[in-house]
């Protein structure tokens, strides 16, 4: 019997959950200052309790995972933690397509990507200098927005990132990723494309609420202006949106866009669950700034099944239960090898 194994954090509860709901075996690799929380959920089959998340690169961890038949499942926390090397280096199967984490944690990849799914992506300013309009700073990998700055020309970029290196927010080696900024309502799209049945699903739409460039927005513009603070866009949790109807169309063919230029780039294509990030300008027009090519923390929310799926499915279906089915299924078939990489 096939388990399903995720690190103790980011939407590890949902995906174990989902899991047992679908009868399989639950693996949670715990960080031990976690321990007392995550021992709370009774879902949880077993623990693997390690000092740091690194652990799973080493051979007792793999082994361990390996005696259950344990399939992976990446989330944000194991990009964030482990570099791209490190990641592809994971002998235990990881769900979807390890080979594409690369292409979401390196920026240059990423732009090229999208521009292959023909995504209306910001234009990206590779010199400070050539800042002409308002412009979001970026680091590399899945920082969650922490260090993130907006700049409306090369002073203004220059003073924030000497003050956030100064923080010690930013090391002044870092190489900082400038893409113009997309006003609009955010909407993150969230989808799963399944390989056996060679269809995408459209599951939800979340926002996610980010501090503290939100909080500015309640404060009085005298206030804001005499503030020196730079806001950050530090993830603090996710809400829910439906859209207008007239929109879902073009969602799936994004999504189905991103599917096919996926299996042409990096094989074996975009499986399992995905979100395509932006916003909509006052003409519903989309422009997106980020894929992330695993499941997104912003499924949290539907953990007893999403609006778009009590369309597809008739019963409660959250993103981790969604997971476990499909790999229910292909162990069932024999064809494990073709979800997991
Ligand atoms: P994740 O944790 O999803 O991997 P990330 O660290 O890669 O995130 P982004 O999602 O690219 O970061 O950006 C973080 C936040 O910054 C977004 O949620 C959004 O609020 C804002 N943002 C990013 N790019 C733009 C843009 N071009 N225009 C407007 N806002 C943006």
């Amino acid at each position: 019997m096939t388990a399903i194994a995720t690190l103790g954090s980011h939407c590890s509860l949902q995906v174990l959950k989902g899991a047992s709901d679908e009868g399989l075996k639950t693996i949670l690799v715990c960080e031990k200052k976690r321990e007392k929380l995550y021992r709370r959920f009774p879902f949880i089959d077993e623990l693997v309790i390690v000092e740091s998340f690194k652990e799973i690169l080493e051979q007792k961890c793999q082994s361990a995972l390996e005696q259950n038949n344990a399939v992976l499942i990446p989330h944000g926390t194991l990009i964030a933690q482990m570099s791209s090397k490190e990641i592809e280096s994971i002998k235990t199967p990881i769900f979807g397509n390890k080979w594409i984490l690369r292409w979401e944690s390196d920026r240059m990849m990423k732009e090229k990507l999208m521009k292959e799914a023909h995504l209306p992506v910001p234009k990206p300013v590779t010199n400070p200098k050539d800042i002409s309009k308002l412009v979001i700073v970026k680091r590399q990998g899945a920082a969650g927005g922490k260090g993130y700055f907006m700049a409306a020309n090369e002073d203004d970029y220059n003073t924030k990132r000497n003050q956030l290196i100064s923080e010690g927010i930013l090391s002044a080696d870092e190489t900082l990723y400038i893409q113009e900024y997309a006003a609009g309502v955010l909407a993150y799209l969230q989808f799963f494309y399944s390989p056996l049945t060679k269809e995408l699903e459209f599951f939800g739409v979340d926002q996610r609420h980010e501090s503290d460039i939100e909080g500015l927005a309640r404060i009085p513009s005298e206030q804001q202006m005499k503030s020196k603070k730079v806001p950050s866009f530090n993830v603090i949790g996710n809400s829910p949106l439906v859209l207008r109807e007239s929109l879902l169309d073009e969602v799936y063919t994004m999504g189905e866009n991103f599917v096919e230029a996926a299996k042409r780039i990096v094989s074996p294509g975009m499986n399992g669950p995905f979100c395509i990030e932006g916003v909509y300008d006052e003409n519903a027009k989309f422009t997106s700034f980020e894929f992330s090519a695993r499941i997104v923390a912003g499924t949290n929310i539907y953990m007893d099944g999403s609006p778009y799926y009590s369309l597809l499915f008739n019963e409660q279906m959250s993103m981790g239960k969604r997971i476990a089915r499909e790999i229910k299924i292909a162990t069932d078939r024999g064809e494990l090898e073709k979800i997991t990489t």
